[in-house]
């Protein structure tokens, strides 16, 4: 049978629709063969993943996609065949565990401001996680008619410069790169697209992150069109990373993004699932 990787996405451990139990199934209806699960900044859904990958045979990579401030600037990194019960890889997860808890508490107080109040309250009653991002946020403000979508959400209370907005330091790069290679996993820049961020500025990040022991670099994720993967695929050659494929698949509820129904990775660039 032909193998069919998708190398990144969420389950409701973090801002995923479905439980891992139900990714798993949805993953393997659509095909997949190889999954990872690389919710943010955790790893509390891999365990019910595991046990219902193992059930049905479908090939689960441990994951998780760490937030990472670098020069004031955030990124994705992507930890891939991690082993998650790491005491090292845990300190690093705890430690999000509180900076995204005092940031969704701040989130909530500028809301509140706006005239609306109690977020963080109601999020943490009727999450299924305590990870709160701001996709939390955003559906929350949609289901109360603050908003008429996710993305005006963003646009209006939660995006850089909107009045609900709080600046935040992550995990360094250093720490990052030092939690997955500790956990045996191998580090992978999620989504390079969409930093919106320059060529040089992009070089220099790269430069630090194989020097920290970064080794890949995701070519294909669920909405890139042929320009981003080539000039993904630049980068790539350029710095000498391994190739990943991710759809960063959330929900069923957006019709673009779905496990995958990824292009396949260029043959002239190396798999980072050799290193598995
Ligand atoms: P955070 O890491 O808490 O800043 O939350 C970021 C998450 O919000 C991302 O992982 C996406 O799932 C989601 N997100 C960010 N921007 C948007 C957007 N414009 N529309 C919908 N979801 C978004
Ligand atoms: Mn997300
Ligand atoms: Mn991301
Ligand atoms: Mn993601």
């Amino acid at each position: 049978m032909q193998a069919i990787y998708d190398l990144h996405s969420h389950s409701s451990a973090s801002d995923g629709e479905l439980s891992p139990e139900m990714l798993m199934l949805r993953a393997q209806e659509k095909g997949v063969t190889h999954l990872a699960l690389t919710d943010h900044d955790c790893v509390t859904g891999l365990a019910e993943a595991q046990s219902t990958a193992d059930k049905i045979g479908l090939n689960l990579i441990n994951g998780i996609e760490f937030s990472c401030t670098w020069n004031k600037k955030t990124f994705h990194i992507v930890g891939l065949n991690i082993d998650p019960s790491n005491p090292e890889l845990l300190t690093g997860t705890e430690s999000l565990h509180s900076i995204r808890t005092a940031r969704a508490q701040k989130i909530s107080e500028k809301l509140a401001k706006q005239n609306i109040p109690n977020a963080y309250e109601n999020l943490l009653a009727e999450s299924s996680t305590t990870m709160i991002t701001r996709s939390h946020f955003a559906d929350f403000l949609l289901k109360n008619n603050h908003v008429t979508t996710k993305q005006g959400a963003f646009d209006t209370y939660l995006g850089q410069g909107k009045p609900a907005f709080v600046g935040t330091e992550w995990a360094s790069l250093e720490n990052t790169l030092h939690y997955i290679k500790a956990a045996g996993g191998v580090a992978v820049l999620a989504h390079p697209m969409r930093y919106k961020m320059t060529a040089s500025w992009m070089r220099r990040f790269l430069t630090a992150f194989k020097a920290e022991g970064g080794l890949g670099i995701e070519i294909i994720t669920g909405r890139n069109n042929p320009d981003e993967i080539r000039r993904s695929l630049h980068f790539a050659k350029q710095f000498d990373l391994y190739g990943s494929v991710g759809s960063d698949f959330h929900s069923s509820k957006n019709k673009w993004v779905e496990l995958g129904r990824l292009a396949p990775l260029p043959i002239n660039i190396k798999p980072i699932w050799r290193l598995f």
